[in-house]
């Protein structure tokens, strides 16, 4: 099976419907490293529906405990690589599920950076003012169940939906 439009090529298929294929890793970082992809053509993250996101993650969740079962995994990884800078190699959107064992040597370790308080005030201040911009916490489908039911905040919510997010544009920048 092949994408139409990026030509990824799948292999190593263990499980495929009508929305996804969950894959063997081409690049495995430890037996058992798995790949779900939409079958859809979406590059990264933002482009892809709430309702297919709920579909992708509750999968990645029933293949994490697949490997703590069937592999006897110690722990899982679930990763997106969310573009170039994250390293995203694939032009068509994936989850990384990657089964976890002591000593294994994989290392994902990352050294934090210092900054100072006034650093950290100035990028909490400006993620906080943009976080109602984007309403976490709900899907589509539960803003359109809000709106019906309370009429006064109807236009509110709207305006939310409409309003660019400055965060999202910068994130498309795509392999
Ligand atoms: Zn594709």
């Amino acid at each position: 099976m092949t994408c139409r439009i990026c030509e990824k090529d799948y292999s190593g298929i263990i499980y495929e419907d009508d929305d996804i294929i969950i894959s063997l890793a081409e690049k495995p970082v430890a037996l058992g490293h798995l790949k779900i992809f939409p079958k859809k053509h979406y590059t990264i993250m933002e482009q892809v529906p709430d309702d297919e996101i709920k579909t992708l993650f509750n999968t990645a969740n029933k293949i994490s405990t697949l490997l703590f079962e069937s592999l006897q995994a110690h722990g899982t990884n679930i990763i997106v690589r969310n573009g170039i800078p994250a390293g995203q190699e694939l032009s068509h959107f994936s989850i990384d599920i990657i089964p976890r064992r002591q000593s294994d040597n994989i290392n994902f370790e990352w050294k934090p950076k210092r900054a100072s308080p006034e650093q950290l005030e100035a990028v909490k201040k400006k993620l906080s003012e943009t976080t109602s911009d984007i309403s976490i916490g709900k899907s589509t489908e539960t803003r359109e169940i809000v709106s019906k039911k309370e009429d006064n905040k109807q236009e509110t919510i709207k305006e939310q939906n409409g309003e660019k997010n400055y965060l999202i544009e910068a994130l498309k920048r795509t392999p």
